[in-house]
Parts: C-alpha cells; structure tokens; sequence
C-alpha cells in the first residue's frame, strides 16, 4: 500500500515548526526520524494533510546538561542521546531504556521526543521518562508551557499535548549522586518491541530507602508509575522480602491489556518479576546489599 498524498514543509527551527503548525491547522503533522510515522502512512492509518520536518531545525537538536538539568531536543537522534556523556553522566536510566528501543538504524533516525510524542504504551523511552519525572516543553507560536510527565501521558498514542503544540524538550533533573537506575524489559525475541518494561530509580541514606521512582510500560493504555509501592518503600531498609512486597504492590491494581504479545493476566505476573528485579539491581548499584 502507498501512503495517501501529503504535503511536506521543511522547516529549519523550532519557531517555524510551531508557525507551520498553527498555519496548517490540526491535520498537519510533525515528521520527527519518520520511524513511527512512516510506516503509520504507509498502512494508512494515519493521513495526515501536511508533514512539517523538523529533522533539520538545528535549535531543536541539542542535548545540554547545565545546573543538575538534562535538556534534549526534539530533533535529537535516539542514537545520538543514548551515546552522549552528558546523558549517560545525568540520565543512565534513560541510556538504558534508549538502547533497548529497537535496532540501532532504527536509533540512527528515531528522536527521543517523538518516542515521547508517540506515546506507545509498550515503548521503553516513555517509562524511563516517567520514572526519572521529567519535564516536557510544548511550544506554540509565541508561546510554551511546561508539563509533568506524570500529566503527559494519557492513553494509547495520547498525549496532553494540544493542537498546534510541537514538544520542543524533554527536561530531565538528575538525581544525586550515588543514585542506582536499572531498566528491565520482556520481549519475546531480541531487539523486538517491548511486551512488559520497568524502570526504576533508588537512592539510599544511610541503608535505608531515601527516594525510589517505579514506572512500567506494557501494563495499561500509558505508562505508569507505582505511587503506592514508591510510597511503601520510603524510609525502609531494602531487604529481598521488601522489594519482592514492594513489586506486588507496584502490579496489585493493574489491569493491562491482552493482545497478540501477552494477556492480561501474563503481562501483570511478568511487570511483577520486571519491578522485582529492577527493584534489587538498583539498590545493589545504590550501594545497598538486596
Ligand atoms: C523496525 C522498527 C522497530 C522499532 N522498535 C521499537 C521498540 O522496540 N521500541 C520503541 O519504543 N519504538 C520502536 N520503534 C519506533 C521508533 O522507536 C520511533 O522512532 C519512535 O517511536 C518515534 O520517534 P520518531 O522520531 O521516529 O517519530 P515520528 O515517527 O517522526 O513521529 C511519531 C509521532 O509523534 C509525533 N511527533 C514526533 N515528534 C514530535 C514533536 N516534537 N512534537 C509533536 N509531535 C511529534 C508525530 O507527528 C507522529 O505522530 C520501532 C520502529 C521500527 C521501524
């Protein structure tokens, strides 16, 4: 099948992808690595009237790291986030979660943003943004507005984003130093899509438990995060016993989905084992003995 007619805009920075927007109205689309969105044309699922690329806006291709903040474009590679010191330096959690996202050409031309933007509800970028609580910048003409991830993210492929919105940024606070990150993931076979993801942050004080972030993928229409078994854990010291409590409480309430990939039922007992281990390799990197 061929993808239906579209016009196409190049664009070249960041102000002009949101005046194309705003000018085209709410059928134009941004084409970011086009790794989604492609294929999505291609099958005719979406058809959109207008694609306004951004691929060479170079004001959206950073990835800075000033005063403990990561800042990554919208046009910033996968490939290119995942191999920058500063995000591995700031933001190990998320290198991880990148580097499982895929295959490394599909990386070479994929943007973290629209990873983000996308919001598929298996994807691996968006669980590692929602557990490190990032900050997304949507920019319109003349104007942005900043949004928690917490909020970001609203059902399968929605997002809070309005029309005529570009996310220009991902902001992503780092978490203090000696701070332990593991991402797991469940696919059924190597570099295919993610059935099951989890991602989790832990720092300790003192051998106990001081801040500990828990988001999963693959378990609803979006990624969530596991406020309660966060909450459980805070303050305590993270023995075997706890974090394996803690992994049935972060799974307790879900009811995911059954597709093709997994039932409900099978994807909510593999989140568990996902949150378990992710729990203890963290608190090991922390410098806890679990
Ligand atoms: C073979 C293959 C395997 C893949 N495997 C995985 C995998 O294992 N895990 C995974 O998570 N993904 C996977 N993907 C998807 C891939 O990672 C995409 O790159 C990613 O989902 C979207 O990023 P993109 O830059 O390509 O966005 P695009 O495809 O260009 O855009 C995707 C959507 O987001 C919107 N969008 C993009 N950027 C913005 C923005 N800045 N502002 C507003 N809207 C925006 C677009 O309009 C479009 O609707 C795979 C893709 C392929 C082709």
């Amino acid at each position: 099948m061929k993808a239906p007619p579209f016009g196409y805009r190049r664009v070249s920075s960041a102000a002009e992808a949101a005046d194309a927007l705003r000018e085209l109205g709410s059928d134009a689309r941004i084409l970011a690595g086009g790794q989604s969105l492609l294929p999505m044309l291609s099958v005719r699922i979406a058809s959109p009237s207008h694609l306004v690329d951004i691929g060479r806006a170079d004001d959206l291709r950073h990835i800075t790291a000033d005063n403990g903040s990561l800042r990554i474009g919208a046009a910033a590679t996968q490939w290119s986030v995942e191999n920058d010191q500063a995000t591995t330096a700031a933001a190990p959690l998320l290198a991880d979660a990148i580097s499982r996202a895929g295959q490394v050409p599909i990386r070479h031309r994929g943007t973290v943003v629209g990873s983000i933007a996308h919001a598929d509800p298996s994807a691996e970028i968006p669980a590692a943004v929602l557990a490190s609580g990032a900050t997304l910048i949507a920019a319109s003409t003349g104007s942005e507005r900043e949004i928690s991830a917490d909020d970001f993210f609203q059902g399968p492929y929605m997002t809070a984003l309005e029309e005529g919105e570009l996310l220009r940024e991902v902001r992503i606070d780092r978490w203090p130093d000696g701070t332990g990150h593991a991402f797991e993931e469940f696919s059924h076979s190597h570099e295919s899509w993610p059935v099951v993801t989890a991602a989790v942050l832990v720092l300790l004080n003192g051998g106990t438990i001081d801040r500990v972030a828990i988001a999963m993928s693959g378990v609803d229409g979006r990624p969530v995060r596991a406020g309660q078994a966060e909450h459980e854990l805070t303050g305590q010291a993270p023995t075997p016993e706890l974090l394996a409590e803690a992994a049935q409480s972060a799974t307790r309430d879900l009811e995911p989905f059954s597709d093709v990939f997994g039932s409900g039922r099978y994807r909510k007992r593999v989140a568990t084992a996902l949150v378990r281990r992710a729990l203890t390799t963290a608190t090991t990197r922390a410098g806890g003995g679990a």
